[in-house]
C-alpha cells in the first residue's frame, strides 16, 4: 500500500497496516519525517518550528511516546497562561484569575465564568453545529465581555474568518481543555512537553516502520496519484510510477486536489468547503527572558496573536542558555505579511514585543527564524460536519485522512495519530473484503 506524507498520521497508518500484514511504502516531500511537527536546531537542541505541547487527555499521543520509549522524557508542568489586554498581562488559568480580569465588567466576568461552567457540562456538541461562536457567546455573556476575551482570540486564530467559526469549535476548546484538568473544580492544568522535542518519538516511529519493512522515500514529493478504470493504480514520484492497489493521501485538501486530479467532482466540492489559515511562527533566541509567562494570548490589537515563551516551560539551559520565544500568527492566504523575510516580520512585530516588555531591545536577539505552513489551521465553520470529506474518496482504493477530519476537537498530534489508526483499519477491512 502507498502512503503520501510522513507526518504523524501517515506513520501511524503505516504502523497499523504493517501490523495487519500489509507491505507499505511512504512518499514524503520533505527531507525528514514529522510533517507539522517539523523541528530545527536552536542552541544545540532540537526544537519544533511550530510550538507544541500536549494535554493530559491526549492519550493516543502519550501512548505512542511511551511505546517509542520516550515516556521517561515527558515533562508535565502547571500551565502559566495569561492574557494581554490594555497593555497589561493578566494570569488566565483558574476561575479566580477570571474574576480578577478587570478589562471586563464584574457582571461580564461572572457571565464568562458561568458560560464556561455550562459548556464544560455539555457532552452533546451537535446542538452547537448551526450557530456561530460569536452569536452564541454574545448571547451568553454579552457583546462587551465577548469582545474582551473570545472575540480577540477567535480573530487571532481565524483572522477574517472569525465571525464564521462554529460554536462547536469553541465548545471543544472549553470542554476538552477542562476535561484535561485535574484537581477540585478543574483549578489546575498541566501541559506536557517531550524533553528534546516531539521529533524524537516521531523519528523513532519512522525507524520502526522502516525496520519492519516499509520503504520511506524522503525528498520525494508525489507528483500525481494515478488512477484508471475507476480505481487507483499507483503513485507517480520522481517521474516514476510506483504501483499500489491502495493509496492513502495525508495531505491537506489544497494539495490533495492537485496531486489527485481525477477525484470525483462532488468529492472535490466537499474539499473546497474547508478554508485554511496559514500558520506562521517567528522564533526568537534571546539572551534574557521576555516575560515570565509560558503562553500569552493577545487580546490587544498587536501584530501577532500569541507569544509562547518556550523557556518558561523547559529550562533555557536546554537551548544553550537561550530564551526561546515563538510569536505566532494565523493569516488568510494572500496576506502580504506572508511574503516578508524574518527580519522584516520582526520589524513589524517590534512594537508588539515592547508592549509585552517595554525594556525589550533588539540587541537581546541572538538569532531568529521564520516558519510558515499553508495548511496550519482548517477554519471550522458552522455545520462543519457537512464539510468533512469521507476517508473513502469515491475512487476505489484511494483514501484521504487529514486534519480537516478532526472534529469536534481542535487539530493536534493526538487526533492525527488516532485518524491514522482509523484509516488504516478501514483500508485493511476493505482489502480483506476485496479478498
Ligand atoms: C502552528 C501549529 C501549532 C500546533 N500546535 C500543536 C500542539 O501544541 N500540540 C499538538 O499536539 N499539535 C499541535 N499542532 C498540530 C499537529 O502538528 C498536527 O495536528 C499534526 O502534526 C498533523 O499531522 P498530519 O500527519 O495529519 O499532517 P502533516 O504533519 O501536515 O503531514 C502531511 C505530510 O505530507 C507531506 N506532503 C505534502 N505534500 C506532499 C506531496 N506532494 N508528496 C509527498 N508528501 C507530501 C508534508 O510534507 C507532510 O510531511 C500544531 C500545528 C500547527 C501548524
Amino acid at each position: 500500500m502507498g502512503i503520501v506524507g510522513a507526518g504523524v498520521l501517515g506513520l501511524a497508518a503505516a504502523k497499523v497496516l504493517q501490523e495487519r500484514g500489509h507491505t507499505v511504502a511512504i512518499f514524503e516531500g520533505r527531507p525528514d519525517v514529522g510533517g507539522q511537527v517539523v523541528t530545527f536546531e536552536a542552541g544545540g537542541q532540537r526544537l519544533e518550528c511550530f510550538y507544541h505541547h500536549l494535554f493530559t487527555n491526549d492519550t493516543t499521543a502519550i501512548r505512542y511516546i511511551d511505546e517509542m520509549g520516550y515516556g521517561p522524557k515527558m515533562r508535565w508542568i502547571e500551565s502559566k497562561t495569561a492574557m494581554l489586554r490594555g497593555g497589561k498581562v493578566y494570569p488566565f488559568v483558574t476561575p479566580v484569575d477570571l474574576l480578577k480580569y478587570t478589562p471586563v465588567s464584574l457582571i461580564g466576568r461572572v457571565r464568562l465564568g458561568l458560560a464556561a461552567v455550562w459548556l464544560r457540562r455539555q457532552k452533546d456538541w451537535n446542538k452547537y453545529e448551526g450557530v456561530t461562536a460569536r452569536r452564541w457567546m454574545e448571547r451568553a455573556v454579552g457583546s462587551k465581555a465577548f469582545a474582551g476575551v473570545w472575540g480577540p482570540l477567535l480573530r487571532g486564530k481565524f483572522a477574517d474568518q472569525a465571525d464564521n467559526v462554529g460554536m462547536t469549535w469553541l465548545w471543544g476548546k472549553v470542554y476538552l481543555r477542562f476535561a484535561s484538568r485535574k484537581g477540585k473544580g478543574g483549578m489546575k492544568e498541566q501541559l506536557g512537553y517531550l524533553q528534546g522535542s516531539f521529533g524524537q518519538y516521531i523519528e523513532e516511529l519512522g525507524r520502526r516502520v522502516a525496520a519492519a519493512g516499509a520503504t520511506i522515500h524522503l525528498n520525494c514529493p508525489v507528483e500525481e496519484v494515478v488512477t484508471g478504470d475507476g480505481g487507483v493504480r499507483g503513485i507517480r514520484a520522481g517521474g516514476e510510477l510506483h504501483e499500489f492497489d491502495r493509496v492513502l493521501m495525508t495531505t491537506p485538501n489544497i494539495i490533495t486536489k492537485k496531486i489527485a486530479p481525477d477525484l470525483p467532482r462532488d468529492y472535490v466540492a466537499v474539499l473546497d468547503r474547508v478554508r485554511y489559515q496559514w500558520a506562521t511562527c517567528l522564533v526568537l533566541a534571546l539572551d534574557r527572558p521576555l516575560s515570565d509567562t509560558y503562553w500569552l494570548s493577545i487580546a490587544d490589537p498587536l501584530p501577532f496573536v500569541a507569544c509562547i515563551e518556550h523557556t518558561n516551560f523547559m529550562a533555557p539551559e536546554e537551548y544553550g542558555g537561550n530564551h526561546i520565544v515563538y510569536l505566532s500568527n494565523y493569516m488568510s492566504p494572500g496576506d502580504p505579511l506572508l511574503d516578508l523575510p524574518a527580519e522584516e516580520v520582526f520589524e513589524r512585530y517590534l512594537s508588539g514585543i515592547r508592549t509585552i516588555n517595554p525594556a525589550f531591545d533588539r540587541a537581546w536577539v541572538k538569532q531568529m527564524w521564520l516558519f510558515k505552513d499553508p495548511g496550519g489551521q482548517p477554519v471550522i465553520t458552522t455545520n462543519y460536519s457537512r464539510s468533512i470529506p469521507s476517508m473513502r474518496t469515491g475512487i476505489s482504493g484511494l483514501y484521504l485522512a487529514n486534519t480537516t477530519q478532526v472534529y469536534p476537537e481542535d487539530r493536534g498530534q493526538n487526533y492525527s495519530l488516532r485518524l491514522g489508526e482509523q484509516v488504516a483499519d478501514l483500508m485493511d477491512r476493505d482489502a480483506k473484503a476485496a479478498g
